[in-house]
């Protein structure tokens, strides 16, 4: 059956021969012990070996067998599947997947370099209508004061565009693990929003929060941004409610950020997470369309998932999840 699937070998090449023989030989140690626990535990389960052919060249093969107990003594039943495709297409899978790393690292660059850069000029424009405007201020007519404002509209806007982008950058780049109190984390958060949180009469409740092992910058990223956002799209006369809580569920945390705000129509639950993308109705008020690709970046980089549920006028709740990473938490349990 072996010859007939693969056309690899001849009858005569395997007849009478153990299978050992045509075992590639740096496999054949491996081979052995995994027969020896067929004879034991009664079978072998997807091991790959490599099997060699008379002319040198090696078919990868996962071999599959079961003990057969006869009344001669036991016998081994072997299957072998030729996976020489499938580790072709491993293979390119992981050069994709280098390829795709090293476009991600040169696109965080350029969006680096290119938020440093964009900030010498814009400071230059800032200066120049602030200049003007002191110096010409009481001959500028009503129009020509708009426009002033207009251009430092403008610039305030390209500013905060920069800073949103480094920050996009920069996401990701952290590696250092380290136990994150994420209640403290809402606290640190409450205290940097003070102003908006004062300003719009919100209220901030927790409930269950744990503490993590992440990158503290991504994680403070991430809070930071939904719960500015709980804030900034909240419903005209009604003050903003949010309610932060996760939940394990197996292997990772369930992050849920819920408010009370104006809500978001599903079919735009997707787009919200790119780059720029704002909904119709948020040109009044102040924002990039960055934080939510940013929290997505971050999430995802850490193997996470990021999404929203949510009805217009009925409030949205934004879930993350955060892998548990299960040796990192023993070691810092023990320290
Ligand atoms: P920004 O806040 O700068 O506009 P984001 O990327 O954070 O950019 O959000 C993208 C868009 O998603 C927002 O412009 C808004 O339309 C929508 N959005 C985000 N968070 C909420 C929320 N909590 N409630 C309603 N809409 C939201």
């Amino acid at each position: 059956e072996y010859v007939r699937l693969t056309g690899h070998l001849t009858l005569a090449d395997i007849r009478g021969r153990h299978v050992r023989e045509w075992t590639a030989e740096h496999d054949r140690d491996r081979l052995n012990q995994m027969l020896a626990q067929c004879l034991q535990t009664g079978h072998v389960r997807n091991l790959e070996i490599d099997c060699c052919e008379p002319a040198g060249d090696r078919t990868p093969v996962e071999l599959n067998a079961t003990r057969l107990d006869t009344p001669d003594g036991p016998w081994i039943l072997g299957l072998c599947r030729d996976i020489s495709e499938r580790r072709r297409a491993a293979a390119a899978l992981a050069q994709k997947a280098e390829e795709l790393a090293r476009s991600n690292a040169d696109l965080d660059e350029f969006a680096y370099a290119a938020s440093h850069d964009l900030k010498g000029p814009l400071g230059m424009v800032m200066r120049h209508a602030q200049r003007l405007e002191r110096r010409c201020g009481e001959r500028l007519d009503a129009e020509s004061i708009e426009h002033l404002d207009s251009i430092k509209n403008g610039v305030r806007l390209m500013d905060r565009l920069i800073r949103d982008l480094h920050t996009n950058s920069q996401v990701g780049r952290d590696t250092r693990l380290e136990p994150v109190d994420t209640a403290a984390l809402v606290r640190e958060v409450a205290i940097v929003l003070s102003p908006q949180i004062e300003d719009a009469g919100a209220q901030l409740s927790t409930a269950g929060l744990p503490t993590v092992v992440a990158s503290r910058t991504d994680l403070l990223t991430v809070f930071q941004n939904l719960i500015q956002n709980a804030i900034k799209f909240r419903e005209a006369g009604r003050p903003p409610r949010i309610d932060v809580s996760a939940e394990r569920e197996s292997e990772e945390w369930v992050f849920a950020f819920r408010d009370n705000g104006i809500g978001i129509d599903p079919v735009y639950s997707e787009r919200i997470f790119k780059l720029f993308e704002r909904l119709p109705g948020s040109a009044d008020t102040e924002g990039t369309g960055i934080g939510l690709a940013n929290c997505k970046k971050a999430v995802e980089r850490r193997g996470g998932r990021i999404w929203v549920e949510s009805q217009p006028g009925a409030g949205s709740t934004f879930y993350f999840t955060l892998p548990i990473l299960a040796e990192a938490a023993k070691t810092f349990n023990r320290s």
